[in-house]
């Protein structure tokens, strides 16, 4: 399935039947489910939940709303939860969740029924100590309270670790709208101190400006990086001074206005592919998977990819990337900040406690330093590429965690 597994296997001098056992998902749950439309017509939709290993905890990862979703995508992210959890040691498995539809051609209504419809058809094998759903593409909050709500019902009694990425009000934590980004800038941060490159202003270009990718430039431009280009689903746009950068408060602003980039003051629209290959010293894929193909990789300026996404890397990319000696930050490491803080969520849930932003943000400070550090160490160690370090260190510790009876 995986090449970094092998790999990592080989490296770790992986037992074959563990090796075997992560090979492949302990369960798939395939759904459909009708939803009443608002026109009173009735439509079958289906799903998706892939838990993938649960020798460390409770399988968990987010749902993605698209229509493109099928089932090797979703097991595909499933594996890379259990991978990301056991890289930031949170006591986690890895499962992940997908309903093929267009989010954006059904109303608030209609997303809210197809949630819960989601959430009966998968209640049976989800929980909060057997697999905790959370967010992922076109998925927020608001999706969660519905798959909360809905879970409690069916329950009997209210569960708000059922799930996480919660709305505030509602059981969810402090901190977790921007956990997936910020945890991505203190890895960052980390491995530019093991680069030494801290000698000048360094240059980011951001493709996707959703949660992570929007949040990712604000956290970066506050500390004196210079966003020099960003890409929203439709369109991208580099400043016209990129010694000045993006200004990114007044960005957001101007999204929020007008539904997208172009147009900003000072920049010029380009393409998708010439975000990609924008002069950064940075290149941060924060969209969909698979976006950044081998040809791209040829062409690609940055030093370091940093990957916020999951999977942002077509098959066969990274291999030129690491020959031309660009650093590539695995997805399982750069974007675990989200999950990290979706486990402070579940823990003040369970343990009826509220945290402090501060501590939400010392905590998974704490957790992401240590993770880079150690996946750091081992590639210097093993001489490998981070993406393989950072499977050794995950499957590592899966494997101490598995028992067969
Ligand atoms: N969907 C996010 C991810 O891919 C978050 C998962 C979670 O919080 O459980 O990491």
């Amino acid at each position: 399935m995986s090449n970094p597994l092998q790999k990592a296997a080989e490296i770790l001098k992986l037992k074959k039947e563990h090796l075997q056992i992560l090979s492949v998902p302990q369960r798939v749950a395939q759904v459909n489910f009708p939803v009443k439309m608002d026109s009173g017509e009735v439509k079958i939709f289906s799903g998706y939940r892939v838990q993938h290993n649960n020798a460390r905890g409770p399988y968990k990862g987010g749902i993605r709303y698209h229509q493109s979703c099928d089932l090797e995508e979703v097991s595909d992210l499933a594996f890379w939860m259990s991978m990301k959890c056991a890289v930031v040691n949170i006591p986690y498995g890895g499962g992940k969740g997908g309903v093929v539809v267009n989010p954006k051609e059904l109303s608030a209504k209609e997303l809210q029924r197809l949630t819960r419809a989601y959430t009966r058809a998968i209640a049976d094998v989800i929980g909060p100590f057997k697999d905790v759903p959370a967010p992922d593409v076109y998925t927020g909050p608001r999706e969660m309270a519905w798959i909360f709500d809905e879970y409690s019902k069916i329950v009997g009694k209210k569960t708000p670790a059922v799930v996480t990425g919660k709305p505030l009000a509602i059981g969810g934590s402090l901190g977790r709208d921007i956990a997936t980004a910020l945890g991505g800038v203190y890895v960052l941060e980390q491995i530019i101190k093991n680069l030494k490159w801290r000698d000048k202003k360094l240059s980011v270009a951001i493709q996707g400006f959703g949660n992570a990718g929007s949040n990712a430039a604000k956290l970066l431009a506050e500390r004196g990086f210079i966003i020099i280009a960003v890409a929203d689903s439709k369109s991208a746009i580099i400043a016209d001074d990129p010694e000045a950068g993006l200004n990114i408060k007044a960005l957001l602003k101007f999204k929020q206005k007008t539904g997208s980039v172009v147009n900003f003051p000072a920049t010029k629209e380009i393409s998708q592919k010439e975000l990609v290959l924008a002069p950064a010293d940075i290149l941060i894929p924060a969209a969909l998977g698979g976006l950044i193909t081998p040809d791209d990789a040829k062409e690609i300026k940055a030093k370091m990819v940093l990957e916020l996404a999951n999977g942002p890397l077509k098959e066969g990319a990274e291999e030129i990337l690491i020959k031309r000696d660009v650093l590539v930050v695995p997805d399982i490491l750069a974007n675990a900040g989200g999950v990290t803080v979706s486990y402070f969520e579940w823990l003040q849930n369970v343990t009826k406690k509220k945290w402090s932003e501060q501590r939400v943000f010392e905590e998974l400070k704490k957790t992401m330093d240590k993770a880079a550090k150690e996946v750091w160490q081992i590639s210097r160690k093993h001489k490998t590429d981070i993406r393989t370090a950072a499977y050794v260190s995950a499957v590592g510790r899966i494997a101490k965690a598995i028992r067969i009876k």
